[in-house]
């Protein structure tokens, strides 16, 4: 049988209560609704034909050399310690790529596991379709993600608890080890499973660690830095992740799991859309702070593995952990400047501007294109005596930078993302049938940076009556 996927499961040298096997549910009439041929080619991936991709891509036949897993995993559930694993995610296998990358392949939505507890391991085409569209929007702003390749739906209901048509999304990403991953061998009772996870992940993500005098720590650290980086790439395009579990959280850097993630309209740190965060804790503007306190979780995990003895490897752990601060405090105002097209150090005009944005309500993304342009912006919502201050102390400053201020600000301000209102309106015609919408936005996404004419629909912000106050998980 010819192969189209280049497995390899690596995943399965891991002690045996790392994951357990399952077989994905077969889908009643899988029907391919998107396929991402271009992520396909870059992945190595034979060339299927569509009913081929629907039977592989919802389980219901799986290919020759497949070996479906579920994982095992623990997470922080908004401050809470749960064991949890893969509910419903089934890994395939571990493509490598033609450029030599190994990424796994794995079905969402594909049915119940070891660990679905009382889930029924299933998927809305809504937010299957949600997440196709999001993660695929990050990668072409240039966020590190997960991605999805295919969107396959299953001809079969599922209950949340209306009936809606079911789906499987193919998702793909460096691993799916998380923080909770760690978690659940620290707390584990067979003590072989840590050391051996921390091995598997250097091995896969950061093999330099290994040389390093001590790899646990030096994990931990690398860990601290891809974080840090995804942070200030969420807070640079207005990204709220919604859900900042220990689960969610990856060991890669990576976005993972977009359930009720949104982007942030009108500028306030605040800002939360998910209807199950009713503290706030994850927050636009806590997203930090939460991946530090992820980061604290991870280096608890690792303690036994950093030294034996408890006092020694939680001081070890602790001078890695207070260079978070200054690090992400470094990166942010980096990237406030780079958005602001400052050359010169000004921290006092990048608070002012945010003091700005926040007080006068403005979109986060059209403000940052409108000071893009060569002359003080006319709309209503810049038409302000602070705002033409502000500019006026900023230009320039701007322009002092020349040319590569300008560059720096093209690079760091989308001029469109995905709006709320506009994915919802999508996603409902799509759920019915229409993918029209949908199409449409998902390719203008494609390239976010281009610029868009005044008045171009993807830049509108809500009318009153289209906002979207609430995102929900969605399940
Ligand atoms: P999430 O909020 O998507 O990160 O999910 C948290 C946990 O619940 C994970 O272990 C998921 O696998 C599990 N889970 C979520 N939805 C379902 C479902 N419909 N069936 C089974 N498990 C689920
Ligand atoms: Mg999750």
């Amino acid at each position: 049988m010819s192969q189209h996927f280049n497995f390899q499961h690596s995943y399965q040298t891991l002690p045996a209560e790392m994951f357990a096997a399952v077989a994905p549910a077969r889908a009643a009439q899988p029907e391919l609704v998107f396929y991402n041929h271009t992520l396909a080619e870059q992945l190595g991936i034979s060339p299927l034909d569509n009913s081929l991709a629907a039977l592989y891509l919802s389980g219901k036949q799986l290919p020759a050399n497949a070996q479906p897993i579920a994982q095992a995993y623990a997470g922080h559930q908004f401050g809470h310690a749960t064991m949890l694993g893969d509910g419903r995610a089934i890994l395939l296998g571990e493509q490598i790529t033609p450029a030599g990358n190994v990424v796994d392949i794995q079905l969402k939505g594909a049915g119940p596991t070891p660990f679905s507890r009382r889930g029924d391991g299933r998927a809305t085409l809504g937010s299957v379709l949600r997440e196709y569209f999001i993660s695929e929007a990050m990668a072409a702003l240039g966020v590190p993600t997960s991605r999805s390749l295919a969107v396959v739906a299953t001809g079969e209901v599922v209950r949340r608890p209306q009936p809606h048509p079911g789906a499987v999304l193919t998702r793909v990403a460096s691993s799916h080890l998380r923080v909770g991953t760690f978690q659940y061998a620290a707390w584990h009772p067979n003590k072989k499973l840590l050391p051996a996870l921390v091995n598997y992940a250097i091995k896969r993500h950061y093999p330099t660690a290994a040389q390093a005098e001590n790899p646990a720590l030096a994990l931990l650290e690398a860990v601290m830095e891809q974080q840090i980086r995804l942070i200030v790439h969420w807070l640079r395009v207005g990204f709220i992740h919604g859900v900042m579990n220990t689960d969610n959280s990856t060991i890669s850097g990576e976005t993972l799991d977009y359930g009720p993630c949104a982007f942030m309209d009108t500028y306030h740190p605040n800002t939360v859309f998910s209807s199950i965060d009713h503290q706030g804790r994850y927050a636009f503007g806590q997203q930090a702070a939460i991946a530090q306190w992820n980061l604290e979780r991870l280096a608890e995990a690792l303690l036994t593995d950093i030294h034996p003895q408890e006092n020694t490897a939680i001081q070890l752990a602790s001078a890695v952990l207070d260079n978070f601060t200054p690090r992400f405090t470094q990166q942010w105002v980096d990237m406030m400047h780079a958005k602001l097209g400052l050359m010169e150090t000004a921290n006092e005009l990048v608070d002012d501007w945010l003091t700005l944005l926040q007080n006068q309500a403005m979109d986060y993304t059209n403000a940052h294109r409108a000071l893009m342009r060569a002359e003080l912006p006319q709309e209503e919502a810049y038409h302000t005596e602070a705002f033409t201050k502000w500019w006026q102390r900023w230009r320039p400053l701007h322009d002092a930078g020349g040319q590569a201020a300008k560059e720096l600000m093209q690079a760091a301000n989308p001029a469109i993302i995905p709006r709320n209102h506009q994915v919802n309106q999508a996603l409902n015609a799509a759920e019915a049938g229409e993918l029209t919408a949908f199409s449409a936005l998902h390719q203008a996404l494609k390239t976010p940076y281009q610029a868009r004419d005044l008045g171009d629909p993807f830049t509108q912000v809500a009318e009153a009556h289209e906002r979207v106050t609430q995102t929900f998980c969605g399940t």
